[in-house]
């Protein structure tokens, strides 16, 4: 099983060493002779505008939107959410997603004077009790196609009930860097997605 961070800018490290300690060897994807190595990708936390700059210098954005239609595994945090979104509130105008997860996202929604929080997310499918999330001018999710289950919402402070925690097939994001805070369910939820994916080709 072979797992990619997208590596043109974002916690790209942050995400390696997470997989790592999950048990799993990923490697950096910045090319597209790279993306056709791996079977599942991650999409960093970082900044969607200049990742989707990024990604079209580089030739990356419509082969990976390709390899997300024909079912790739993709795991995107925070910046990796908004690219992965259908729909994106707030963005540049030139701004660009990989799309993939039927969903309208708001950049920044948290409000520009909060730039990081931390807050309790319940999430569906993954056992152990609340997540301590932490994000980082963080998006959330407005609205979800009937295709989209909402895993998770933000269980307390003034942001309650906000939708952070989303999945569609073979397709998962989060609004908050569960990559900065050492708690490896959310990757190890998705490794095992990756493994499902592997395993019924
Ligand atoms: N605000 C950033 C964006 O719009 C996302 C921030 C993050 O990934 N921590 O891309």
């Amino acid at each position: 099983m072979n797992i990619g961070v997208l590596a043109l800018q974002g916690d790209v490290r942050e995400h390696l060493g997470a997989l790592a300690e999950s048990d799993v060897l990923a490697r950096p994807v910045r090319r597209i002779e790279e993306l056709d190595g791996v079977d599942a990708l991650v999409l960093p936390g970082g900044e969607s505008t200049t990742m989707s700059k990024l990604a079209v210098t580089f030739g990356l954005l419509d082969p990976i939107r390709k390899r997300i239609a024909d079912g790739m595994p993709v795991y995107g945090s925070c910046a990796g959410m908004i690219m992965l979104a259908t729909t994106v509130l707030d963005g540049r105008p030139d701004q660009e997603s990989f799309a993939g997860i039927d969903m309208t996202v708001r950049r920044n929604a948290f409000g520009r004077q909060i730039d990081s929080f931390e807050a309790g997310v319940r999430i569906d499918d993954v056992p152990g009790g609340d997540f301590h999330a932490v994000f980082i001018r963080a998006p959330w999710v407005e609205e979800v196609g009937a295709d989209v289950r909402v895993l998770g919402r933000v269980s307390d402070g003034p942001a309650a009930g906000r939708i952070v925690a989303v999945r569609q097939g073979n397709l998962l994001a989060t609004a908050f860097h569960p990559e900065l805070t050492g708690d490896l369910r959310v990757h190890r939820y998705f490794v095992e997605m990756v493994r499902h994916a592997v395993d019924a080709r």
